[in-house]
């Protein structure tokens, strides 16, 4: 990566760093009254990428003074197994925040599950309540990885308001909870998915382009208008040789990842468009270290909601 475009890179690591940092003085400021936030996380089944992503959110709760702990019930628990867990956690009085690792196994209704959640331990964001709450504007518990992404966007000082921002996706955890909170911040929104026409002259009139889709390099350099904003929360691994190629030949450091792992970790974006960026984010290194964050910063909100006290 050149020099001239690492002034261009929206990094997330510092940025995610910076809140960290901040979340922990508060955590400060709250001991000091006899405070300290507890979170709960909740993980079923073996899947590894979640064991890594609940490992890593259970190692930065300590770091940052955060009590945590992880719940592993048997991987073949019935839903109401694991309601009986939830409700527990809500009526616990050291627990502010309860996260429910996804995805859930199958035998899991993971939805009844997610609304089963006290809305005010939700540090995920997910419950029907303060996904509500987002839409109207009320003090809520929003999506970590979107608010995230609104932290990188305020944080490097680019203008949201009047912006024309498109969102690709419209999960219910990224997409959705995205195209809300950019509208919060007064951005012109359009939220494109796989049904959408024309997506590539739609993603032309973005000035800040946010892809959350799930499929490597899907965003082209001929879908992107000179100057945009690139926010890329995809995360996709790449295995085959083809692929890796069409995205990084002539990357050096990648070309070593790839030949030393087998695979490289992109986003939805192709490397390729980021020459015609103004700034982007990243992968890896750009919207990730965010989620972590903002899972922190959400827990000792929920921390001081819940306890009537001021938060930002
Ligand atoms: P989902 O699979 O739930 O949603 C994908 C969305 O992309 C859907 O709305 C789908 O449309 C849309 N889509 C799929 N194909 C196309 C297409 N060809 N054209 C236009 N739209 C399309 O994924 P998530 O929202 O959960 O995640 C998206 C990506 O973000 C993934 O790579 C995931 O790994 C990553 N992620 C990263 C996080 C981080 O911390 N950085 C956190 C969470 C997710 P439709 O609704 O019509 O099916």
């Amino acid at each position: 990566m050149s020099d001239q475009n690492s002034s261009r890179i929206l990094d997330g690591v510092r940025i995610g760093a910076a809140i960290q940092a901040e979340v922990a003085a508060d955590i400060q400021v709250l001991a000091a009254r006899g405070i300290r936030p507890g979170l709960a996380v909740v993980l079923v089944g073996d899947n590894p990428a979640s064991q890594v992503y609940v490992r890593n959110k259970v190692k930065t709760s300590a770091a940052l003074g955060i009590a945590s702990e992880q719940i592993t019930p048997d991987p073949a628990i019935p839903t109401e197994g694991l309601l009986e867990i939830v409700h527990g956690l809500n009526a616990r009085e050291d627990i502010d925040g309860i996260l429910v690792q996804l995805p859930l196994p199958p035998q899991v209704d993971a939805r009844r599950l997610l609304e089963a959640v006290a809305p005010q331990k939700d540090v995920d964001g997910f419950h029907p309540l303060n996904v509500g709450r987002l839409q109207i504007g009320a003090p809520a518990l929003a999506p970590c990885t979107p608010a995230g992404v609104i932290e990188i966007l305020r944080r490097s000082g680019i203008a949201m308001a009047g912006a024309n921002a498109v969102v690709v996706g419209r999960s219910d955890i990224v997409g959705k909870p995205m195209a809300a909170l950019l509208l919060r911040e007064n951005a012109t929104v359009t939220v494109c998915h796989s049904r959408t026409r024309n997506l590539g002259e739609v993603c032309r009139t973005a000035d800040i382009l946010v892809a959350a889709i799930g499929r490597p390099g899907m965003i082209r350099a001929d879908m992107v208008r000179d100057g945009a904003v690139l926010i890329d929360v995809g995360m996709n691994r790449v295995t085959r040789p083809e692929q890796f190629a069409q995205f990084f030949a002539g990357d050096p450091k990648r070309e070593a990842a790839f030949a030393k792992n087998g695979s490289v970790l992109m986003g939805d974006i192709d490397p390729h468009a980021f020459a015609k960026a103004s700034y982007y984010t990243p992968v890896p290194g750009g919207v990730g270290p965010l989620t972590i964050a903002m899972l922190m910063a959400n827990t000792v909100r929920a921390a001081r909601l819940r306890r009537g006290l001021p938060v930002a």
